[in-house]
């Protein structure tokens, strides 16, 4: 039966349930931890199969700590939905409660404990939108890098920068946007932690295999900027 990651977190494959994976990499040199997850919605596939693909490959950090989740709310991704039948949006359930019924806000709290423990630099939540930036819509967030509180973090620009180098195609360019949302997850995180925390979102209009390739960029890029996974 699962039960929670011991304390200090040992490398390796822990559970947060019986269907939920939590990836720990430690590299032989010292460095800070960053933490990738995705499908907190189910019907946002593109950052799940990113993560999957990249574990299949035997990612790695070169330096510190590499905590991968792929699939935060597996019944939601069952269901291909932002959340499961009769379920919450996970999204919305932090800072979550350990003797709540629900299991969305149990998971939440053990998640927000598990980001308490490790202190990130980093974490980034791999999300997709059915609506494309665009400034005059709020919100609108196909092709951006969310941030929720200012100063806008340097590593968005440098990630940006890299991937409208190598994302040229019609709509493919990204933006930053900033967008406070004070109960979502990366949100209160960043509270708790003061790591830098952001979401993904690519637009679901592309081909998934473009998104996919797009997703794993993202991560790439992130991963090297905070010098956990130096390219
Ligand atoms: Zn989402």
């Amino acid at each position: 039966m699962c039960c929670s990651p011991p304390v200090p977190l040992t490398p390796g494959v822990h559970w947060f349930t019986p269907t939920l994976p939590v990836h720990v990499f430690d590299a032989d040199a010292a460095g800070p931890t960053a933490v990738i997850q995705a499908g907190i919605h189910g019907d946002e596939v593109a950052g799940v199969h990113a993560l999957q693909e990249m574990l299949e490959e035997g990612v790695r950090p070169t330096h510190g700590r590499l905590i991968v989740v792929p699939v935060m709310n597996p019944p939601a991704y069952r269901a291909r939905k932002r959340m499961p039948e009769g379920g919450l949006d996970l999204n919305r359930c932090f800072p979550g409660n350990a003797d709540a019924p629900e299991p969305e806000y149990r998971l939440a709290r053990r998640f927000l404990d598990l980001m308490l423990d490790e202190k990130p630099a980093l974490v980034a939540t791999l999300h997709e939108s059915w609506k494309r930036y665009d400034p005059a819509v709020n919100p609108s967030f196909g092709q951006t890098i969310v941030y929720g509180v200012e100063p806008r973090p340097p590593i968005i620009d440098r990630v940006l920068e890299r991937l409208n180098a190598r994302f040229t195609g019609e709509q493919e360019h990204f933006d930053p946007q900033y967008f406070p949302v004070a109960t979502s997850s990366t949100e209160i995180i960043v509270d708790a932690c003061g790591c830098v925390g952001l979401c993904i979102e690519t637009w679901m209009e592309f081909d998934e295999a473009r998104r996919i390739e797009m997703q794993r960029a993202v991560v790439d890029y992130l991963l090297d900027d905070v010098g956990v996974r130096k390219l």
